[in-house]
C-alpha cells in the first residue's frame, strides 16, 4: 500500500501515533517517528525494526516552526523524499470551565494541538510536493465536530485542525497533495489513563460510546493507513470520524 514510500508522524513515541507508525511500516513505507519523548521514539523504531520494518527517530517540538522545518529536512536527507505525513502529536491540557481556564494552559495547547499543525503542514507541503504529490493526515478528535465541557481549548484546537486541513486540502489538491483530518473519540492511550482510572468516570466514559467500549489505538491507525494511501485516492479536504458512534447521537 505505501511501499517506496516514507511516512512521518509526529507524537509516535506513543498511543495513537505509535499504531500509526506501524500501521505505515506494515503498509511498507520508511517511517520518520518523531516525538519530544526520544525513550518512547527510540522503542516504537525498535518495534517497527522487530517487524522487519525500516525507521528512524527524529526528535522535535511540534510546537516550534523552525523543529518542524528540521524534521522535514531530516526526513527528506535521510530517505530521499517525503510523501506522507501524520501529525498526530497532542496534548490534553487543563480541564476546566472556560471562565476559570489558565491563560498559560490555553496558550500550551493551542501552540501544540493547533500552531503544531500548521507548523507541520507549512513544512512538510513543499516536500510533497517536490515529491510529486503525496497525503497528510491529521488527528483531530470527535472535539473537532462538537464541544465538551471543560476542555475549551482542546475544543477550540481540535476545530481549528478541521479548518487547516479544508484550506491546505483546497490550496493544494490540483498538485496531488490531498488533506484530511480524522477524529478519535476516547481511545485507550496514556493521554487518558487518569481518567479511565477512576470506575465512575470510566463508566460514564464508555457510556457515551455507543459500540459499548472506548477505543484502540490500531483501531485508528487503520482510517489513518487508509487516507494516507492511493486507496483514497479522491478523498481530500474532509474529517472522518473513528468513534464507535460517539457522534451519532
Ligand atoms: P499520548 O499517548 O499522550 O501520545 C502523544 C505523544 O505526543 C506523546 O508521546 C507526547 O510526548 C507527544 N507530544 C506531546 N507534545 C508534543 C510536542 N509538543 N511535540 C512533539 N510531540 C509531543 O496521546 P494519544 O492519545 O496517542 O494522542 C495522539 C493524538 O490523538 C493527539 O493529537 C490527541 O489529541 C488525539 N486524540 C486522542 C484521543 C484519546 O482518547 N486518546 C481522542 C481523540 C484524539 P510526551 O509523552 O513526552 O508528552
Amino acid at each position: 500500500m505505501l511501499a517506496q514510500r516514507t511516512a512521518l508522524v509526529t507524537g509516535a513515541a506513543s498511543g495513537i501515533g505509535r499504531a500509526i507508525a506501524l500501521a505505515y511500516a506494515r503498509a511498507g513505507a520508511r517511517v520518520v517517528v518523531s516525538d519530544l519523548d526520544t525513550a518512547g521514539g527510540a522503542q516504537t523504531v525498535a518495534l517497527v525494526r522487530e517487524a522487519g520494518g525500516d525507521a528512524i527517530f527524529v526528535a522535535a517540538d511540534v510546537a516550534s516552526p523552525e523543529a518542524n522545518q528540521a524534521l522535514v529536512a531530516r526526513a527528506v536527507e535521510h530517505y530521499g523524499a517525503l510523501h506522507v505525513a501524520c501529525n498526530n502529536a497532542g496534548i490534553g491540557g487543563d480541564l476546566a470551565p472556560t471562565a476559570d481556564y489558565p491563560v498559560e494552559a490555553w496558550q500550551k495547547v493551542i501552540a501544540v494541538n493547533l500552531s503544531g499543525v500548521f507548523y507541520g503542514m507549512r513544512a512538510q507541503i513543499p516536500a510533497l510536493l517536490a515529491a510529486g504529490g503525496g497525503a497528510i493526515v491529521n488527528v483531530a478528535s470527535i472535539l473537532g465536530a462538537v464541544g465538551f465541557a471543560n476542555a475549551p481549548a482542546y475544543t477550540a484546537a481540535k476545530h481549528g485542525v478541521l479548518g487547516l486541513t479544508k484550506a491546505a486540502a483546497l490550496e493544494y489538491g490540483a498538485q496531488g497533495v490531498r488533506v484530511n483530518a480524522v477524529g478519535p473519540a476516547f481511545i485507550h492511550t496514556p493521554m487518558i489513563e487518569r481518567l479511565e482510572q477512576d470506575p465512575a468516570t470510566n463508566a460514564a466514559l464508555v457510556a457515551m460510546h455507543p459500540i459499548g467500549r472506548l477505543g484502540r489505538p490500531e483501531e485508528v491507525a487503520e482510517l489513518v493507513l487508509w487516507l494516507s494511501s492511493p486507496a483514497a485516492s479522491f478523498v481530500t479536504g474532509s474529517y472522518y470520524p473513528v468513534d464507535g458512534g460517539f457522534l451519532a447521537r
